[in-house]
């Protein structure tokens, strides 16, 4: 409903990313074009955008083998573009029948259709491009990942991503004071309801084992 790609494509996408998080291999880093200003604005343009468009696509068999083997997920990626029409169809639908009219359906379709989509995925995009390029890194990880707390309303906890790449499997990015993450909150309250289960979640000696040894000044 994002319209994000079929989900099989998106998590090999996402699985060789982690993999590979800003070395040869990674789909999309904004490093790929080496370190100089201008280089890394081509490159943060290609972690943005312009690797979706990339030929070589991640092999779905090597890195997503148990989604592949899986039938209802196969079946939700195979239909990508019924529930792409589906997402684009429901705020028009709604908007029609609640004000009973064309331009209620119209305006609707603006706002909660095209409006709503090119904003989330401008944010996800900006998770790729941004917080691989700048932002605080308090954790251990392989890669450039950055916190980026001014994204962190607007992608729902996402950009706390160093300590994603640093603990991929969290349930929480923002595991430090202060850092909003409604993402989490979510998946807690899907926890309650019984939907979700084996949540990973941090603890105080999970979050320190992964923290930068804090080195002192050189005098
Ligand atoms: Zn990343
Ligand atoms: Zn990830």
């Amino acid at each position: 409903m994002a319209v994000e790609g079929p989900v099989v494509r998106w998590v090999a996408d996402h699985r060789k990313h982690h993999r590979f998080s800003d070395a040869e291999g990674d789909p999309h880093s904004p490093w790929r074009f080496g370190e100089t200003l201008p280089a890394l604005l081509r490159g943060m343009w290609w972690a943005h955008i312009g690797w979706m468009f990339n030929e070589e696509q991640t092999p779905q068999q090597k890195y997503a083998p148990d989604l592949v083997k899986d039938p209802v997920i196969r079946g939700i990626s195979r239909h990508f573009v019924s529930f792409t029409l589906l997402s684009l169809a429901i705020p028009p639908l709604v908007g029609g029948v609640v004000t009973m009219s064309w331009w209620g359906a119209f305006t609707a379709f603006f706002w909660g259709s095209l409006v709503r989509v090119a904003l989330l995925h401008h944010v996800t995009w900006s998770i790729n491009s941004i917080c691989h390029a700048v932002g605080k890194r308090p954790f251990k990880s392989r890669d450039r990942s950055g916190n980026v707390w001014w994204l962190a309303v607007l992608s729902c906890g996402e950009s706390w991503h160093n300590l994603h790449h640093a603990d991929p499997t969290c349930a929480r990015h923002g595991v430090l004071r202060g850092q909003i993450d409604s993402s989490a909150r979510l998946i807690r309250w899907f926890e309650q309801l019984g939907w979700a289960r084996d949540v990973r979640w941090p603890d105080a000696s999970r979050i320190a084992s992964r923290r930068k040894p804090v080195t002192a000044d050189p005098a």
